[in-house]
């Protein structure tokens, strides 16, 4: 019985994400005032941040490091990319993958031009915002490829697309609760990433507080599960990761533009144990 209202709850998220639009999605969240170089208190710019500090630490280290459900965005495997010679890039809709494939071959089709976001973290690594053309050509250089992914399933991603050892680290931005029915649903799924990541590999979780519903398109209102910092904590002990550091983000009110209701943002980076 748990487990059919399980299946039910699963099956009608992927249905409230069918006509997700990718183009609609980087207006709402990837343009001012939410990214807005200009202003310290804007979200984009703390999120960036947050990256480029964890990315920094000497125990973020290895080969390979796979986003989890991407969506249509990059900005978060700009400082990573400095890092991890292998990037992979992963999501569960095609036209999310279609949008990543536009920025990786450069054929003009892209819904956002990430040359702010590129000049920004190009800044924050001491470099000169001209630079971002050759940190654009880094991060094409190291994506390797761009999957299908649920978060959902035992195994993620196909059998043979990782190494027998694992990631040695993981990022994922407002993925998992946004996917996720239930609190139960969203544990699980840490769990069901965490099989993705070796052993001691390290997670780079930014996700969404207190948000029960955002829109991926005009009229496509999806669900959310509204997490609190405690619970995130929780699920991230439960499923075998140690938490190294927790930050949060609250909202300011001009930043509240109608597109959701979310009133923080957290950064967690963990350990798996
Ligand atoms: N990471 C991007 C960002 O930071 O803006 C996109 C986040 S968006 C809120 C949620 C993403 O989860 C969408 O790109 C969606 O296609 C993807 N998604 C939906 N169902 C999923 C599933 N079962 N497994 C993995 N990703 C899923």
């Amino acid at each position: 019985m748990e487990r059919k209202g399980t299946e039910t709850g699963l099956a009608a998220m992927a249905a409230s994400y069918e006509k997700f639009d990718p183009a609609a999605y980087l207006q709402y969240n990837y343009t001012p005032p939410r990214a807005d170089f200009e202003r310290k208190d804007s979200v984009v710019p703390w999120k960036l941040a947050c990256l480029h500090r964890a990315f920094n630490e000497a125990d973020v280290s290895g080969e390979l490091l796979v986003d989890i459900g991407s969506g249509p965005t990059i900005y978060q495997v700009l400082s990573g990319c400095e890092v991890f010679s292998k990037v992979l890039l992963t999501d569960f809709l095609e036209v999310n993958r279609q949008e990543l494939r536009h920025w990786l071959q450069d054929d003009g089709g892209c819904n956002l031009d990430w040359t702010p976001y590129l000049q920004h973290v190009c800044k924050l690594e001491g470099r000169r915002p001209s630079e971002c053309a050759v940190k654009a050509a880094k991060l094409r250089q190291v994506i390797t490829d761009i999957l299908p992914i649920d978060v959902h399933q035992s195994q993620p991603l196909a059998k043979d697309a990782l190494p027998s050892g694992g990631a040695d680290c993981l990022v994922s931005c407002f993925c998992l609760e946004s996917v996720s029915p239930d609190l139960s649903a969203f544990t699980r799924a840490l769990g069901n990433i965490g099989g993705l990541l070796r052993p001691g590999g390290h997670l780079l979780l930014i996700g969404a507080l207190g948000e029960s519903y955002y829109f991926g398109g005009p009229d496509v209102r999806i669900p959310v599960v509204p997490l609190t910092e405690a619970q995130v904590c929780e699920s991230l002990k439960e499923k075998g990761y140690t938490l190294i550091r927790l930050e949060v983000y609250t909202l300011p009110e001009d930043m509240k533009v109608g597109v959701d209701d979310v009133t923080g943002v957290f950064f967690a980076k963990a350990r798996k144990n």
